[in-house]
């Protein structure tokens, strides 16, 4: 048998979510007190972070299944983050996921009840547990939808989550539900595309998507279709199976396509249909044989603006949040807007911008009004929509560069100097570990260092045509060192060049 790895070894006899019942217990006896596995890893079995750039501030990491947050959810998170003063923030993440940041852990044990009494959870939302599942942040309210995505999320949500869902695996996994024509989520490590098959509405498998330090990859068919009914079993049944056979011994080589590798594409099916079998029982319907042809077909929409609902009458007011990145009032002014003008629903997307749901016609004079509409617009600029950005090193102590910042005041000048005919995706993340989704952008900024004028200094490695349209594909390196200083010059010209961007005419 294999060496388990450090971490493994940690793992090993122990679940983090042991530690729940003697959080107050931990947090009375002060975090220096806990030994090293403890804080950096068991802790995340309950989403609470350990922050070595901020020692003594934790981070929480929600689950938000399918993005969906209530008004009033909201407000109990908005609280949180007011309590922690200066040190407080929040950031929508590329999960649709929320994590607060700035946190004591004597915090921790009421913030859990508060979140608990509000219905939600950050249980297994970090470390080597299935992270946030997500889906259409349009579900429900999409004209263009096939199917809801919610109610499939929030089952495959319960079945990973309840007494049959895994507790240790090798590595974390992602997983995701499609349910409209943009549903571009091959960067799962599993996901379900909606595709027909004998004229039935059902979905497609996908499997093995990640990104890494070491190794990119799309998720490819698994050459299975499933009924809508079948997803959270399945779920379980691919988790358990992974949990099983999951490499333990290098943890660079463990995600699910390194298995997928080892056992061959047809050696893995099969073994997940067994699998399968041992979940739902012998009165499971049978897995269907599939080409892998799915229904969808473009890149995700910018979700930003005002937009007709399937309802008619409603609308739902995209809202961009630059980079994600929330504080108290703002979260609290979110809350009142969503309640005061819509139905309290508020959905966050994949490009970390927020929704306002439900919004009658005649309330959107008086919404569009509302001056948090001048911090998060509704119309920002074709960079600006959906630029994506991870932590960085205000938060991040792998970060090579100060990536939200960076990334904010860069788009920000390149919007006053361009003219941009069309949304371009940038996506921004601090160190190879490829948090922003680089290999997804139209533009992938990876920080980096570089050599200038014979000193080591901040850069980017710049990465080009990567696309989630009908013809996926990653974006592959165009330049392995631009210092920061030359950054707005570079893009200024990758984007005329390569995306018909003009320079603005200047003022008379
Ligand atoms: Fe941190 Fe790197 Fe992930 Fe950014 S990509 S959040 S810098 S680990």
């Amino acid at each position: 048998m294999a060496t388990l790895n450090k971490v493994e070894q940690a793992k090993a006899g122990f679940c983090g979510l042991d530690l729940a019942p003697r959080l107050s217990e931990l947090s009375a006896a002060g975090w220096e007190s806990l030994d090293e596995a403890t804080l950096t890893i068991h802790l995340k079995w309950l989403g609470i972070f350990f922050r070595p750039v901020t020692p003594g501030r934790f981070m929480l990491r929600l689950r938000l299944p399918n993005g969906v947050i209530h008004a009033d959810q909201l407000d109990v998170l908005a609280e949180a983050v007011d309590r922690c003063g200066s040190h407080g923030s929040a950031d929508i993440t590329t999960r649709q996921n929320i994590q607060l940041r700035g946190l004591l852990l004597e915090d921790m044990p009421p913030l859990m009840a508060a979140l608990e009494r509000v219905g939600l959870t950050s249980r297994q939302s970090g470390h080597d547990n299935p992270r946030n599942v997500t889906g259409n942040p349009l579900a429900g309210i999409d004209p263009e939808e096939f199917i809801d995505t919610r109610p499939l999320v929030d089952r495959i949500q319960a079945a990973v989550l309840g007494p049959d869902g895994p507790r240790n695996l090798p590595r974390k996994f992602n997983v995701a539900v499609g349910g409209a024509p943009d549903s571009f989520l091959l960067h799962n490590d599993l996901a379900f595309l909606p595709a027909f098959h004998d004229g039935t509405l059902g979905f497609t498998v996908m499997v093995g998507g990640f990104f890494s330090a070491q190794r990119n990859e799309l998720a490819i068919p698994l050459g299975l279709w499933l009924q809508a009914d079948q997803l959270p079993a399945f779920t379980l049944a691919v988790l358990r199976h992974y949990e099983r056979q999951g490499d333990r011994s290098n943890r660079n080589k463990t995600r699910l396509m390194y298995l997928i590798d080892a056992l061959g594409l047809d050696c893995y099916r099969a073994e997940v249909v067994e699998s399968y079998g041992a979940v739902a029982g012998a009165d499971a319907a049978a897995l269907v044989p599939h080409d892998g042809s799915h229904l969808v077909c473009r890149a995700p929409r910018d979700i930003c603006g005002v937009h007709a609902q399937k309802q008619p009458g409603l609308h739902w007011v995209g809202l961009h949040v630059p980079m994600g990145r929330l504080h108290a009032d703002g979260m609290g002014d979110l809350a009142r807007l969503a309640r005061t003008y819509g139905s309290g629903g508020l959905r966050l997307s994949e490009s970390q911008n927020a929704l306002i749901a439900d919004v009658p016609g005649d309330q959107l004079e008086a919404l569009l009004a509302e001056p948090l509409l001048q911090q998060f617009r509704v119309d920002p600029g074709a960079l600006a929509a959906e630029a994506v950005s991870c932590t960085g090193n205000r938060y991040c102590s792998f970060a090579l560069i100060p990536t939200k910042s960076t990334a904010q005041a860069v788009v920000e000048e390149l919007e006053r100097r361009l003219e941009v005919p069309h949304g371009v995706r940038t996506h921004w993340t601090g160190c190879p570990n490829a948090c922003g989704q680089p290999y997804m952008g139209s533009i992938g900024l990876m920080g980096a260092k570089a050599r200038k004028d014979g000193e080591m200094v901040e850069a980017v490695k710049v990465f080009l045509g990567g696309s989630m349209a009908a013809d996926p594909r990653l974006a592959e390196l165009h330049d392995k060192g631009i210092p920061l200083s030359e950054l707005p010059e570079a893009l200024e010209q990758i984007l005329v060049e390569r995306f018909g961007a003009r320079p603005r005419a200047l003022p008379a």
